[in-house]
């Protein structure tokens, strides 16, 4: 499985940077957002390094997209979001800033006026851990 020694996601799946892990297995990682546009702001990658959406194998992102959707319900059920979009950039004008191929997990609040590039603000961390943990119990819920 390829990965890529400056990539900072290969660094999360590997556990040299540290993150709260929602869900893994053999192809998928997932983990909450450390600049949560809203609460349960997270992110879904596969395990290999592919740099975006023109790179990745039709196995890696079915994979994804079925984790996607299962976390999708998890952090609804948790934070009961008014809307959740599932983004996913490609390129630095579409708003990519990490050149790992991935989905963001990304509720909404009615009237927040998320724009595609919402900025990085960094989060409160012990509400993002706190928010890590039921959403975990909510995802096991989903298996
Ligand atoms: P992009 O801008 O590429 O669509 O999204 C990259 C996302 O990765 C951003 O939402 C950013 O907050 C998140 N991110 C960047 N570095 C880290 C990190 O070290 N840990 C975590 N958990 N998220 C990160
Ligand atoms: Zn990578």
């Amino acid at each position: 499985m390829s990965h890529d020694p400056n990539c900072i996601f290969c660094k999360i799946i590997v556990g040299e940077i540290p993150s709260f892990k929602l869900y893994e297995d053999n192809e998928i990682f997932a983990f909450m957002d450390i600049n949560p546009f809203q609460p349960g702001h997270c992110l879904v990658i596969p395990k290999q390094h592919f740099a975006d959406i023109y790179a990745i194998s039709d196995v890696a992102i079915g994979a994804a997209a079925a984790v996607a959707a299962r976390l999708a319900r998890a952090v609804r059920s948790v934070v009961e979001p008014d809307g959740l979009n599932i983004i996913q950039a490609n390129g630095p004008a579409a708003g990519q800033s990490v050149f790992h191929f991935h989905f963001h997990i990304f509720p909404r609040a009615a009237g927040d006026d998320a724009s595609l590039n919402w900025g990085l603000v960094p989060g409160d961390m012990a509400a993002i851990e706190a928010l890590a943990g039921s959403i975990r119990t909510a995802l096991e819920k989903e298996d």
